[in-house]
């Protein structure tokens, strides 16, 4: 564990247990003894073959922890309910979940649920986005949850969130852009609506980190101060003061620290501060995203990858800035909410996938070890020198003269003089007396049955970092260093750099084939993953399971199970018509490979292994393709 440093990042909800598997606390730091769920058994479960009681799921495979939703959901509320009632301040929290962080029904109808007693809502960024915000609340919301409507909006995205409102959803349109404000005076005249409107700031206040562009008087979004009054001039001329009530800001994701985050809360609240003063109905706050996660476990502002403060600390440091800045001014506190969008989801879910080979190390043994003495003199010369600098110890004159006979030996390969023997004769060698001389070992590459453009994209796009770990065997001290590499035929597609600054990952030499995978997880990756991965080499998404916690020692329940898109369900997203092409091959075979070709349309587009059969054949799952409870 402390290898991995699994208690610095995945405190307080997951750890090694005693068996050296990766296992979940689902309740966090409430979870009781007992109540833990060991990984490695949930997708012994999922991808276990059916005849042996698993579900026979191919991998990869997400595993969703509702339980640590609603952990998440119910923390945060409680940080800003003890905030509030800490410091008496004269108002309430209530926060909305920003549907792009990951807009899956099970997650957005569950935040929803866990969060109705405190009055939790959604936030949504376009169209459909709406729309599923819209049917969730109606369908399981509290009446009082907000419902924010950010992003670009046209005609459409309006009339729609005035909808909303008309069936008594809290709904408030938040203007992102100054000419918003034409289409929703002229939406909620022509439906004869009276909308409740928000206004996006743009901050002065800007935070370093990758995330920070969103900020700054040159960020993408928001109103400046000029547009601000121009707004409200409008807005007043046209008798409709009273419909802005509430003000937005969004310094970026991952604020570093609450120094920062109290100064752009304090510039936004003076802003609050001076709409109400201007005349507008003020009541809320809404202090955007940006509440951090600690992917590498540090809990330092250094870099993207980690904060330096708690949720706590997160909720008093919002609620002292609006509440010191609002007394100032003589304002009445306003309800504060924010789009705590990562600090909800990241925790959730678990991504496991298999390594299934890893490159071997060089080998140099007596049947080949004579190809050395059919090397050219010159080569030959280049390998006395390297031997007897090894011999002296002279490390740097051994690794000066390995290079030059790997030159020297390429270069005659190229000519024709070499054979491949002998060129993998000389690798060999010259791996071996590195090892010999005590240089360290080039990381192995291990390959995964797994798109990083799919299931992780934000690692190829913008170099995001997540927890890695093999999720069994860590009583075990791993012999190797390696890098992964994915299924696609891309070189982006791989894992070399990991949380810690480490180039490499330490791991486990993979079991033979007859005694089952050796299985890895990517921690920390509920947020934004999801709806950004691509179809790259037309890999779809994983098999998914929802698994919670249940009565008894360590027990828990699947309670859905997909497996991941089809090869056909990823041919029709490319406009392809998978049912034609079968047709078409179909004239071309007899009735057995028929089938077989059928199945191929069904199976998942990942590897497959058989456990049974101890083979690795690749396109044919247990063809399952719908829902099924568990
Ligand atoms: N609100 C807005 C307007 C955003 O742009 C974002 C994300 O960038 C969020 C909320 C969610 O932010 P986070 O995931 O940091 O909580």
């Amino acid at each position: 564990a402390a290898l991995y440093n699994v208690d610095g990042w995945g405190a307080p909800y997951f750890f090694v247990n005693d068996d050296g598997d990766v296992a979940v606390r689902p309740h966090g730091a409430a979870t009781l003894p007992g109540q833990e769920i060991d990984l490695a058994k949930v997708v012994a479960k999922a991808a276990g073959p059916r005849a042996g009681g698993g579900l026979g799921l191919p991998l990869p495979l997400l595993v969703r922890f509702p339980d640590v939703l609603r952990h998440r959901v119910e923390t945060l509320n409680a940080a800003f309910g003890y905030a509030v009632r800490s410091t008496g301040y004269g108002s309430r929290y209530q926060g909305v979940y920003p549907v792009k962080c990951n807009q899956d029904r099970y997650v957005v109808e569950d935040i929803v649920e866990f969060g109705a007693p405190f009055g939790f809502g959604l936030e949504a960024g376009s169209k459909p986005e709406l729309l599923l915000a819209m049917s969730c609340l109606a369908a399981r919301g509290n009446p009082d949850a907000l419902l924010i409507c950010n992003g670009y909006k046209d005609d459409g995205y309006v009339s729609l969130a005035l909808m909303a409102r008309s069936m008594g959803l809290n709904t408030v349109i938040v203007l992102e852009q100054e000419e918003e404000l034409d289409i929703v005076v002229d939406a909620s005249r022509r439906l004869g609506l009276r909308p409740v409107v928000g206004m996006r700031a743009k901050l002065r206040t800007k935070h370093a980190g990758h995330f920070g562009s969103t900020s700054g008087e040159k960020g993408k979004f928001g109103l400046n101060a000029t547009q601000i009054l121009s707004v409200l001039t409008k807005l007043k001329a046209i008798a409709m003061l009273d419909c802005l009530q509430l003000l937005h800001f969004h310094i970026g994701s991952q604020i570093p620290t609450t120094d920062l985050l109290s100064d752009g809360v304090g510039e936004a609240a003076q802003i609050y501060c001076e709409l109400a003063r201007l005349g507008a109905d003020m009541r809320v706050i809404d202090v955007g995203g940006g509440l951090g996660i600690d992917y590498d476990g540090t809990h330092s502002a250094q870099t993207d990858m980690s904060v330096a403060y708690s949720l706590e600390e997160y909720a008093a440091a919002v609620v002292g800035a609006v509440g010191r800045v609002c007394d100032r001014k003589g304002v009445q506190h306003p309800i504060i909410c924010s789009e705590s969008g990562r600090a909800l989801v990241s925790h959730h879910s678990v991504l496991v996938f298999e390594a299934f080979s890893a490159t071997a190390p060089g080998r140099l043994d007596a049947a080949t070890a004579y190809l050395l003495d059919e090397l050219t003199d010159d080569c030959r010369a280049d390998y006395r020198n390297v031997m007897a600098a090894a011999v002296r110890g002279d490390y740097d004159t051994c690794a000066l003269y390995a290079d030059q006979l790997k030159r020297r030996s390429a270069e005659q390969f190229k000519e024709g003089v070499l054979g491949l023997e002998h060129l993998a004769a000389v690798d060999a060698f010259c791996e071996l007396v590195a090892r010999g001389m005590g240089a360290p070992e080039p990381p192995r590459t291990y390959h995964i049955n797994l798109s990083v453009f799919t299931s992780l994209p934000d690692m190829w796009a913008i170099g995001q970092q997540f927890p890695i770990i093999p999720i069994q065997r860590l009583q075990e001290r791993p012999a190797v260093d390696g890098v992964l590499s994915d299924l696609t035929c891309d070189s982006d597609g791989k894992v070399s750099e990991f949380i810690g600054g480490r180039h490499s990952l330490p791991l486990h030499e993979l079991p033979t084939h007859a005694t089952r995978g050796y299985y890895l997880g990517m921690f920390l990756g509920g947020a934004y993953q999801e709806a950004l991965g691509g179809l790259h080499n037309l890999f779809g998404g994983p098999s998914v399971v929802r698994v919670s916690q249940c009565d008894g020692p360590h027990c828990f329940a699947v309670t859905r199970a997909a497996a991941g898109p089809s090869c056909a369900d990823v041919l029709r997203a490319m406009q392809h018509e998978p049912e034609v092409m079968y047709e078409v091959l179909k004239q071309r075979t007899d009735g057995a490979t028929a089938a077989a070709l059928a199945r191929a349309f069904g199976a998942m587009p990942y590897l497959v292994f058989d456990p049974e059969a101890a083979v690795l054949s690749s396109g044919e799952s247990s063809g399952m393709s719908s829902d099924s409870e568990g």
